[in-house]
């Protein structure tokens, strides 16, 4: 048998495990990561990165199709096409150029990585098992960054006409008529991408609206895109299972009744679960939150030694919060006094219109007991929307009624996503609604409308 031994061990080599590894080495710690994948994780591989090429590439198919049609821009091309292997092999190249960087900065911080399935022996030692052999690492610190997995609904469970994000990232060819089970990110996301490459999307959700983790005023203008696109919701409806030849879904609507979706691909997007079972994790008997790993402000675990981060510690399964906890703990190895007390965690739904969040909603204020000032700014107001022909949706402010410091930001509306690092600025630096208002924003942007959210908020917006 074998052994390596080294000062600080990561298992996973996603964004959580990658970026404690590289920022580790930069601090002079000895340092191994072990994956059984491709380096990058979920989120280079299959995730993020991936997801958000497909959108790009059914948007701009969606756009060429628009202009066959009677475009109000006077672009006018004919019958376009779409060669769904050439997208795949498109985005294929993304994610290699991706996990290829990845592969590079680990090496150039003199990161050893090592291809295999890591097992717990116990809080210091791991086995990994790659095809050639068993090697037994022992460690000072273990890190434990295994991300999620998708969550399977065991009467239609994964494997033929029943599929993952993961197969959906990856077609061969497009089905005709795709169920989405699910009205979160994954089912909204990929479903809008779908239905923009011309499928007949179909969403069955088991509560009685659109992405249920933001507040309605938010997802309206989703709602209201998703029914233009011509995507069949079904809310408030629960999966019954296939039907008996495989051809259809089962669905029992609110009031009772069954109906059948036909179907020839049925995408479950319905949650991740932390990838908390399978190589001995329970041997460490950890404290845990369900199936999550129970961690404190510092990623530590209930065992002395032993890290958690990213999806395996549970909600926001968000890629940057993965990498902003395994950079904190490499700095907490390396002797540094660190916490992880972000005053604020971004969240981006890639839908078309795009949804951010960043810090309180004035709901969330609301039920923390904080008198706040809200006040939003349309994009039909705004000079840019209309030249991108994007004039819905909003950006609305959260700001605290006696000092004025900014708690919240939230948008709605065609790129915002670009707004959230605005956003995020603001509110860890503690900036107050005057100093929005008072910053020049340039002009035509949509930037333009957080200073007019501030303005409003203040009493005093200018172009509404
Ligand atoms: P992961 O990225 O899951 O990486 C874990 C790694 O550990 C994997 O490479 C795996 O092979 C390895 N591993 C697991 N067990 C072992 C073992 N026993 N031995 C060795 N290796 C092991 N988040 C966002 O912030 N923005 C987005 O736009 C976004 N889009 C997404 C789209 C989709 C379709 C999906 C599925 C997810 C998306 N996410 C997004 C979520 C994001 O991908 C995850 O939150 C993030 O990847 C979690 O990082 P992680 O480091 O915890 O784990
Ligand atoms: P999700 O939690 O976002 O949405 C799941 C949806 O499925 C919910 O609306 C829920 O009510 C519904 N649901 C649950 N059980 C159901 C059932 N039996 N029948 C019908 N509906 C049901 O989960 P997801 O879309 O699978 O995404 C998983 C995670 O991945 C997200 O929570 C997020 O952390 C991450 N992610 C993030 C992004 C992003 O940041 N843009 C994109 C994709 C995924």
């Amino acid at each position: 048998m074998k052994t390596h031994k080294t000062t600080l061990l990561i298992i996973g080599g996603g964004p959580g495990g990658y970026v404690a590894a590289i920022r580790a080495a930069q601090l002079g710690i000895q340092t191994t990561l072990v994956d059984g994948a491709e380096l990058g994780g979920t989120c280079l591989n299959i995730g993020c990165i991936p997801s958000k090429a497909l959108i790009h590439a059914a948007d701009e198919f969606a756009k060429a199709q628009e202009y066959a049609g009677a475009s109000a821009l006077g672009i006018r091309v004919q019958s376009p096409q779409i060669d769904i292997g050439t997208t795949v092999k498109w985005k294929d190249g993304i994610v290699a150029k991706l996990t290829g960087g990845v592969g590079a900065l680990l090496k150039k911080h003199q990161v050893t990585v090592i291809k295999g399935w890591a097992s717990i022996v116990d809080g210091k030692t791991v086995a990994v098992t790659s095809a050639a052999d068993t090697l037994h690492i022992s460690c000072a610190h273990l890190l434990l960054a295994p991300g999620s997995l998708p969550v399977e609904l065991p009467f239609m469970p994964f494997g033929g006409r029943v599929i993952s994000s993961t197969e959906a990232l990856s077609p061969a060819s497009l089905p005709e008529k795709l169920v989405v089970v699910g009205a979160g990110y994954i089912g909204l996301e990929l479903g809008t991408a779908y239905r923009k490459l011309g499928v007949a999307v179909s969403v069955v959700e088991a509560v009685d609206r659109i992405l249920p983790a933001y507040d309605i005023e938010l997802t309206r203008p989703v709602a209201a895109a998703l029914k233009r696109l011509g995507v069949a919701l079904h809310l408030g409806c629960s999966v019954q299972g296939l039907n008996a030849d495989g051809t259809a879904v089962r669905i029992r609507n609110s009031d009772g009744t069954d109906r059948e979706l036909a179907a020839d691909q049925v995408l479950v997007a319905v949650g991740r679960r932390p990838r908390s079972s399978g190589w001995a994790l329970e041997s460490l008997q950890l404290d845990m939150d369900g199936r999550c790993v129970r961690i404190d402000d510092q990623c530590r675990t209930s065992m002395s030694g032993v890290w958690a981060i990213g999806d395996l510690t549970g909600e926001p399964m968000l890629a940057h919060r993965a990498m902003a906890q395994g950079e904190m703990v490499a700095e907490i190895i390396s002797g540094k006094r660190r916490h992880f007390q972000p005053q604020a965690m971004p969240a981006v739904c890639f839908t078309d219109p795009e949804v951010v969040v960043v810090g309180k909603t004035p709901a969330d204020a609301q039920s923390a007991g904080l008198d706040v000032v809200s006040a939003s700014f349309p994009f039909a107001a705004n000079g840019r929307a209309m030249t991108i022909e994007s004039a819905d949706g909003f950006v609305r402010v959260v700001a605290r009624r006696d000092t004025h410091q900014i708690l919240g930001w939230q948008a709605v509306g065609r790129g915002v996503s670009e707004l959230s690092a605005a956003f995020g600025q603001s509110i860890e630096m503690g900036a107050v609604l005057e100093d929005i208002a008072a910053t020049i924003h340039a002009h035509p942007t949509l930037g333009e409308a957080v200073q007019e959210a501030a303005l409003r908020a203040l009493g005093h917006a200018l172009h509404i």
